[in-house]
């Protein structure tokens, strides 16, 4: 393993990397900073090049050198990562754009970018030795979580908010064994409520926002772009920023590409994308700041609507918080890119399109990637001989509605096969 240690994001502390049988820890002892692991990367670049990749099978773990775990026999798989670039050709001549390409995260395991995140972390579980995992995660991730445990053999608690929960995925979840917990709301409070437990019974806790293994999954999405265009990164990426981890894992993979001399030392314009209900990035770019003290989270505004006290700063560390924010405006600055935040409408109409002309169920944070890209279009930010990619988190057809026709109407779709034949 080529691991030196934690350095935190905020005051730059190191930190040792503890010894599997030790906690591992989740925030800066300091000042409750975000954690990243540091490797040495001169060790890597003279051991690993970028060739020998080609040889490895396409799951996350050809990375291992870039990964946190020290025996191969605790890396669990289920074929996470390798997953396709489509060239978007119809969407692009529509949109005047000779390169228009989708990173499809949906075909991963469990349909879902997150799995990326359960394999490492479930990985690094069992090489603590730790035999109970707690995650407060909901439906495709939840899911994700649950299959992903069971089949390394962990226990796992899973903590779940109610209102997004589909009667399929909580019977596929308790089908493997997990102990599955549903809650009502505040995603602060649930998180909190995960942590005081782990600490209570010697559960593994990965945060949900910004676990420091979590971001070693993530950040593989930028390898695999990086291989899919022989090293030559696609000079705009769209990327939509809300609690999971892409963007950040993104353009942390790029920089340790750059530490590697993997990839040129220019980063390609790194384009945020947010829902006009939800963009505290959206927002802390446009007014040019480093950080968002405090930004409106999801959990934030439920807590205002529902009349109770605002997070506190610990809080604030397990959710969305200030330095997640910061990360991503960094990574914007650095890059020259720029953020977006595209309405409800945009969303559904960039949906009905990738599903129409490219066969792309696509979700709605899959879908707003488009959305950016077409008002970025219209407004000449994307010239028409750029490589654009967008990346799509996960799969679209969970959100649409589960009942195949309103109660007592006939199903419209429904044929008689008793009829001559069908309609021409
Ligand atoms: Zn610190």
């Amino acid at each position: 393993m080529y691991i030196k240690g934690f350095r935190c994001f905020k005051c730059g502390r190191t930190f040792p990397f503890p010894p599997d049988q030790e906690p591992q820890p989740k925030l800066c002892p300091r000042c409750a900073g975000m954690l990243l692991i540091d490797y040495d990367y001169d060790s890597i670049r003279q051991y690993l090049k970028k060739e020998d990749l080609l040889r490895r099978a396409p799951t996350i773990w050809r990375f291992s050198e870039l990964l946190p775990i020290r025996d191969a026999s605790n890396m669990v798989t289920r074929g996470e990562g390798g997953t396709p670039v489509l060239p978007l050709k119809r969407l692009g001549a529509e949109l005047g754009l000779d390169y228009l390409y989708l990173k499809d995260e949906s075909v991963l395991p469990f349909s879902t970018f997150r799995s990326r995140a359960a394999a490492v972390c479930v990985s690094r579980a069992l090489e603590s030795g730790v035999r109970t995992l707690a995650v407060h995660a909901n439906l495709t991730e939840a899911y994700a979580w649950a299959c992903y445990a069971a089949y390394a053999g962990l226990n796992l608690v899973l903590l779940s908010y109610r209102g997004s929960m589909l009667p399929q995925f909580r019977a596929g979840i308790l089908a493997t064994g997990a102990r599955l917990y549903l809650h009502d709301g505040d995603m602060v409070e649930a998180e909190k409520l995960m942590a005081r437990s782990a600490a209570a019974h010697g559960w593994y806790h990965v945060l949900s926002t910004h676990d420091p293994m979590a971001m070693e999954g993530w950040k593989t999405l930028a390898f695999e772009v990086a291989e899919s265009f022989k090293w030559e990164i696609p000079a705009t990426i769209v990327c939509p920023v809300d609690r999971d981890g892409m963007f950040r894992g993104l353009y942390r993979g790029l920089r340790e590409m750059q530490a590697l001399g993997w990839i040129p030392p220019a980063l390609p314009r790194l384009v945020a994308v947010q829902s006009e209900d939800w963009h505290p990035v959206v927002t802390g770019w446009k007014e040019k700041k480093k950080e968002i003290v405090s930004p409106p989270t999801p959990a934030y505004e439920y807590a205002r609507e529902s009349g109770k006290r605002e997070p506190t700063r610990e809080e604030e560390a397990l959710s969305f918080d200030s330095q997640s924010a910061a990360f991503v405006l960094d990574a914007i600055y650095k890059s020259l890119g720029c953020a977006v935040a595209v309405t409800e409408r945009e969303m559904e109409a960039a949906k009905a399109r990738l599903a129409e002309r490219e066969g792309v169920i696509a979700s709605r944070s899959s879908a707003a990637t488009l959305a950016a890209v077409v008002r970025l279009r219209s407004e000449g930010w994307i010239e028409k001989t750029g490589h654009v990619l967008l990346l799509g988190p996960e799969h679209g057809l969970r959100e649409f509605p589960s009942r195949l026709a309103p109660d007592g109407e006939r199903d419209p779709l429904l044929v008689d096969l008793g009829s001559a034949c069908l309609p021409a």
